[in-house]
């Protein structure tokens, strides 16, 4: 049936079926006019015997016979003079010559009948009929079944073919009656067989027959032939179109070239081909990169995940350039993008031909598809992968460092469709980079219930920021040379049912992943104001109360502004603020914009301080550069200080910094009394630290304040007391 659809074969039908019909057409024409004329001829001849059979008669016996004509002077009967019967009238052997004579003449046979009465029949009694071997030939009659007896028993002449021997004959019967009327003979002649007569006929039917099965046997061959040589590209053309349509690549065109038909539709295909080449381009490259974008990985793996067998393990790898941002603005727009298509350079290489072409899927953000990557050689090719593109770069005499964090997923292990794969590849890459600098993870099924989780959490904050279900605790700063606290930090909190709380260290990136920051942040400060004015109206004396700020909020361009106004509000001096912010700060955006920020935060009288100090990544350049007033030292550090060597004369370096700089310096987390003890010699300004205190709520702080007073006045009057017997006493 698809056979049937061939172009080609359906025009050699069709040829086919024109030059039979037109073959049939002419040789049934020309058999028919053969047919007519044979048939007209043989009459012709057969009417000439009939009067040269007719005449003879007459003339041999003119005392016998009178012919009586038509008007085509065709003879139609033999009239018989006087009453003899027919066989008396003459000697058998003057009928014998006649009959000859006639015979001679007609180039055929001649008979004479003679009509019996008795057996109602018309028998031969005289003939040019011999047998082989010259003797006559057996009785004949013609009787009733003959095809001419019907007609020459009514006296009417008969023409047409006669039974002879087993074959037919053309004859001419005429009917001899005597002068009354009555049926009296029969004179028969005939001009041969007639399938003689008929023989070009027959011969031109046979030669027409196959002369048409070798016309037809040539025509379709050649036909076909010349169809197929012609028409042999257009399969192959329909199915590179095909191809074409599926988005198939570097398809070569047949038929280019050819001057016909073929050749146009060839070079059409050609032309989209080449379109489509570029709209691929266009639509699937990266044009800095040179890479695929985003739209080609979603398509290679959705091919991924489209064949149906998974004979090789792959692996979807997400890689980001840790603080690109920080070098894009470090180093110029330039360098960075330049750093990005060496990045590509590399992904290039180390993928090789068998993966799929790498893509850049964002600004500072490559996606590569391993193909035949199960789990026991991933981390091999991690560590190689994160090894060649975390080198160094050198460009034009500056050399970048820099470093990747890679997420990673195994498929098909770790999702079930295209869309899976991408949102597991980011939780992963986000969990590395939740783990610092140039970290791997590896996708598990953990890491889709914390997205979860997550994604519940900040439907659940926004509704508690909304219903005012947060607090704010504050945990109090112990002086290291008054017997006094230094100042509070007031820190967020989220209670749950049942005294629990979620702890900012969990719900605030969440705020600032999904933007709640700001709002929070707003919250926060507005709330903080309002209980210093509380304290302030109760007469509780407290130094300062720090504020943690987030980069997000600082970068709203109205923040000094909504500082200024919630102080403003609340009727706040503004000396009694110190706004907390992060490292994290320096790395994404510039220190021109923190520098004026900064400005305009000191305008309003509030200060700054630079917290978790030595955890980030940072140079110490900017401690110069930025106006900051006081630095606040992670708790990693006074972890173990009274032991730590190390750490220790780190700990001193910073505080001679700070002191150079005039920085006020806190030291964080100190939860031991011989931490402690170590810290209050160190040269830090204030310690803030579970041993102190721990964060508590605002009703709590007063007799805080006392506690910490205490303790102090203990730590520094009377050393040799263990002062945790002595908290514990009050406490
Ligand atoms: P942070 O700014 O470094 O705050 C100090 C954290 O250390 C507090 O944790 C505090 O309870 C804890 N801490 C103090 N002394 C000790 C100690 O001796 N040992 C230990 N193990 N921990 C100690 P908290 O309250 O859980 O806050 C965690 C982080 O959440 C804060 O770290 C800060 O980055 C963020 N955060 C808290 N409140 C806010 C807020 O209102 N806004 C913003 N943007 N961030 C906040
Ligand atoms: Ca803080
Ligand atoms: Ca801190």
């Amino acid at each position: 049936m698809t056979a049937l659809r061939s172009l080609s074969l359906r025009a050699t039908m069709l040829l086919l079926g024109f030059v039979s019909g037109g073959i049939a057409l002419m040789a049934g024409l020309s058999y028919r006019d053969l047919r007519d004329y044979t048939a007209e001829n043989s009459l012709m001849r057969i009417e000439r015997a009939a009067k040269a059979a007719a005449s003879l008669t007459e003339a041999r016996f003119p005392d016998a016979f009178l012919v009586e004509r038509t008007d085509k002077d065709l003879p139609a009967l033999v009239r018989l003079k006087g009453s003899e019967p027919l066989i008396s009238r003459a000697e058998p052997a003057a009928f014998d010559r006649l009959v000859k004579e006639i015979g001679r003449i007609n180039n055929g046979a001649a008979n004479v009948f003679a009509w019996n009465a008795t057996t109602q029949a018309f028998d031969r009694f005289a003939t040019t009929f011999r047998r082989p071997d010259g003797s006559l030939p057996p009785a004949f009659s013609i009787g009733a079944g003959h095809p001419a007896y019907g007609s020459i028993r009514d006296a009417k002449v008969f023409t047409g073919d006669v039974p002879v021997m087993g074959r037919m004959r053309y004859a001419y019967l005429t009917p001899i009656v005597f002068s009354g009327g009555e049926l009296a003979g029969l004179l028969a002649i005939d001009v041969g067989w007639s399938d003689d007569l008929v023989t070009g006929q027959e011969r031109l039917k046979e030669r027409i027959f196959i002369a048409s099965l070798l016309i037809l046997a040539i025509a379709t061959t050649i036909g076909g032939l010349l169809h197929w040589r012609m028409l042999a590209p257009i399969p192959a053309l329909a199915r590179v179109a095909h191809r074409i349509g599926a988005g198939e690549q570097g398809i070569s065109v047949p038929g280019l070239g050819r001057a016909d038909e073929v050749g146009h539709l060839a070079e059409g295909l050609e032309r989209t081909n080449q379109l489509y080449h570029e709209l691929e381009i266009l639509a699937f490259s990266d044009p800095l990169t040179g890479l695929g974008n985003r739209a080609h990985l979603r398509r290679e793996l959705k091919r991924t995940f489209a064949r149906e067998a998974w004979t090789q393990v792959s692996a979807l790898i997400l890689i980001n350039i840790d603080q690109f941002r920080g070098i894009n603005e470090g180093f110029g727009a330039t360098i960075g993008d330049r750093l990005l298509i060496e990045i590509g350079d590399r992904l290039k290489a180390w993928s090789g031909p068998d993966n799929p072409r790498p893509a850049r899927t964002g600004s500072d953000e490559f996606a590569l598809i391993l193909r035949d990557c199960p789990p026991e050689r991933l981390d091999h090719a991690l560590d190689d992968l994160r090894d060649r593109l975390s080198r160094p770069w050198a460009f034009d005499g500056t050399i970048v460092e820099f470093t990747v964090g890679f997420g990673v997923v195994s498929l098909p292990a770790h999702a079930a469709n295209a869309d899976e794969a991408e949102r597991n590849v980011q939780l992963a890459l986000r969990a590395a980079k939740a783990r610092g600098k140039g970290n791997v993870s590896v996708f598990d099924p953990t890491l889709d219930a914390r997205a979860k989780r997550e994604h519940d959490l900040s439907i659940a904050l926004r509704e508690a920021l909304q219903r005012n279900e947060l607090t704010v605790h504050f945990q109090l700063q112990a002086s290291t040379t008054a017997r006094d606290i230094f100042g509070l930090e007031a820190l967020v909190r989220w209670p749950q049912g049942g005294g629990s709380m979620i702890p900012p260290g969990e719900f605030i990136p969440i705020a600032e992943a999904n933007g709640l920051i700001v709002e929070l942040g707003s919250w926060v400060l507005d709330e903080t104001c309002r209980v210093i004015r509380q304290w302030l109206d109760s007469a509780i004396l407290v130094p300062h109360v720090s504020i943690n700020v987030s980069p997000a909020q600082l970068w709203q361009p109205n923040f000094v502004e909504t500082v200024k106004e919630t102080l403003e509000r609340h009727r706040i001096p503004p000396r009694m603020i110190y706004l907390e912010v992060t490292e994290g700060l320096f790395v994404n955006f510039s220190e021109e914009r923190i520098q004026s920020i900064f400005a305009g935060l000191h305008a309003v009288g509030v200060k700054i301080a630079l917290d978790d100090f030595g955890t980030g990544y940072s140079s110490l350049g900017y401690l110069h550069r930025v106006h900051l007033d006081q630095i606040k030292i992670d708790r990693s550090f006074a972890v173990d200080i009274d032991k730590d060597r190390a750490k220790q004369r780190l700990l001193k370096g910073i505080t001679a910094l700070a002191a150079g700089l005039k920085l006020e310096v806190i030291v964080e987390g100190a939860e031991t009394e011989a931490e402690t003890r170590f810290l209050m010699r160190t040269g830090c300004n204030a310690i803030q630290g579970y041993f102190f205190a721990r964060p508590c709520s605002a009703l709590l702080v007063p007799q805080e304040i006392e506690n910490v007073r205490r303790m102090l006045g203990l730590l520094n009057f009377e050393d040799n007391t263990p002062l945790s017997k002595a908290k514990r006493s009050t406490g």
